[in-house]
């Protein structure tokens, strides 16, 4: 594998290094968010954000090359600059809306959520649907032009700010379980909608149940086909992996724990010197760079045009794999600081600053427990790397459930 960039690229990089050189960090004290919403749109125009978006839904209309967006990703990476918000909408639902929604849609809400004026939540799973998603229960009845919404859904991320909801809702009752789930937009500051926030062990709460009572949205407000929501709820799931795949937050996660274990003492001495710890250091990076390159296998896979099959699938388990792993050995490089009470925040990655508080490291690890969960748990992708990967029969229990 060829790992170095080329001539063309390499220019392309100073390109990008010279924008950020002159436009961040700030160079005024005004408001950060003004700051990093108007950076935003500057990098959009010059082509770096929001690269795969039409110029008529805010984007920069590039032609793709993951090749160039990875160049980008370094460099804003390394200048701790802002890229596109990260979220549910972002992340989720806009390549959903480009690739199978009404033009109308496109115009309503693509460039409301890349900018950051509209957010979403997801509502897949229910009590007793998460794996088995498409046993879900929540109905959906279409009664004078209008879809009547009643039932519940669960582990609903963000659901508590969220302006909309993308949702599946069983509008066939007749049909087969995977034939009769329609995928709706429906409006969250409604009447009728419940939102009931649940505590995590990180002492947040970014889930929620939530609850409908007779909700409504416009007939039209649905992506794909009638009773074709599965098939569209695919190309969701899609990109949702893809985006906690990514290697580049593992090795961000990674990095941060090495400045840990420089900083930190152990026996007066700094981390890093003790042998166990450079072991399991050593240990991890392999893990690391591995899932690094195949990062780099699924980009060329990408750059040629193929499917990147199972190894999408193998990177999202390796990569919430490794933020456990990672978050473990900084939790004995912290010994008894480590029990600290989690400072509340879920996060994955800790893109910056990691190492400076240690409360940090905490949620890391608790939290690395659940994303390991989210977007499908690892079980249940490692059944589908068996099965369609090295083509093992599938597994009986599930086909039992059917
Ligand atoms: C951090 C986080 C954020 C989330 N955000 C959202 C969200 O915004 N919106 C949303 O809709 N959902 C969300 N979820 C829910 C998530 O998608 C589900 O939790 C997940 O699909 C698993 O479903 P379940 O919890 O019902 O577990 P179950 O399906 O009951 O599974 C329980 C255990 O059994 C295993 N298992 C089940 N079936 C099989 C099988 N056939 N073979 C092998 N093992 C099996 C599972 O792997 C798991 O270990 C989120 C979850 C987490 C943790």
């Amino acid at each position: 594998m060829d790992l170095s960039y080329g001539e063309e690229l390499e220019s392309f990089r100073k390109e990008v290094q010279a924008f950020l050189a002159d436009n961040w960090p700030p160079k005024d004290d005004g408001n950060r968010d003004d700051q990093t919403r108007a950076f935003r749109r500057k990098a959009t125009e010059a082509g770096y954000l929001n690269r795969h978006i039409p110029k008529q839904y805010g984007g920069a209309e590039q032609p793709p090359d993951s090749m160039k967006g990875a160049v980008i990703s370094e460099e804003f990476t390394k200048a701790r600059a802002p890229m596109e918000p990260r979220g549910i909408g972002t992340m989720m639902l806009v390549p959903t809306l480009l690739e199978r929604g009404e033009d109308w849609m496109k115009e309503k809400w693509v460039q409301a959520t890349i900018e950051g004026d509209v957010t979403w939540c997801q509502g897949y799973s229910e009590p007793g649907s998460g794996s088995d998603l498409a046993s879900l229960k929540t109905k959906g009845e279409l009664v004078d032009g209008e879809w009547v919404i009643n039932g519940q859904k669960i582990w609903t991320s963000s659901a508590m700010e969220a302006d909309f909801m993308f949702c599946l809702v069983r509008t066939e009752p007749d049909a087969a379980k995977h034939a009769g789930i329609s995928y709706l937009l429906i409006d969250m500051k409604q009447p009728g909608i419940d939102v009931r926030p649940l505590k995590q062990m990180t002492g947040s709460s970014e889930f929620n149940e939530v609850f409908f009572n007779d909700v409504k949205t416009p007939e039209d407000w649905i992506v794909g086909n009638r009773g074709e929501g599965w098939l569209v709820s695919r190309t969701t799931l899609k990109h949702e992996r893809n985006g906690i795949g990514a290697a580049g937050q593992v090795v961000n996660l990674f990095n941060g724990l090495v400045k840990l274990a420089k900083e930190k003492k152990i026996d007066g001495k700094p981390a890093i010197e003790d042998a166990s710890i450079r072991r399991g250091l050593a240990e991890l990076e392999g893990y690391v760079k591995s899932h690094q390159y195949s990062g780099f296998l699924q980009m060329t896979k990408d750059l040629k045009g193929e499917s990147a099959g199972v190894i999408q699938l193998m990177n999202k388990v390796n990569s919430t794999n490794m933020g456990n792993m990672v978050a473990k050995l900084a939790m004995e490089i912290l010994g008894d600081d480590g029990v600290a009470a989690p400072d509340g925040r879920g996060i994955v990655g800790l893109a910056s600053g990691a190492g400076d508080v240690d409360g940090l490291w905490t949620s890391q690890y608790m939290s690395s427990l659940g994303v390991a969960i989210a977007g499908g748990t690892a079980n249940i992708q490692k059944n589908v790397i068996a099965e369609r990967g090295f083509g093992l029969p599938r597994d009986a229990a599930a086909q039992r459930s059917k």
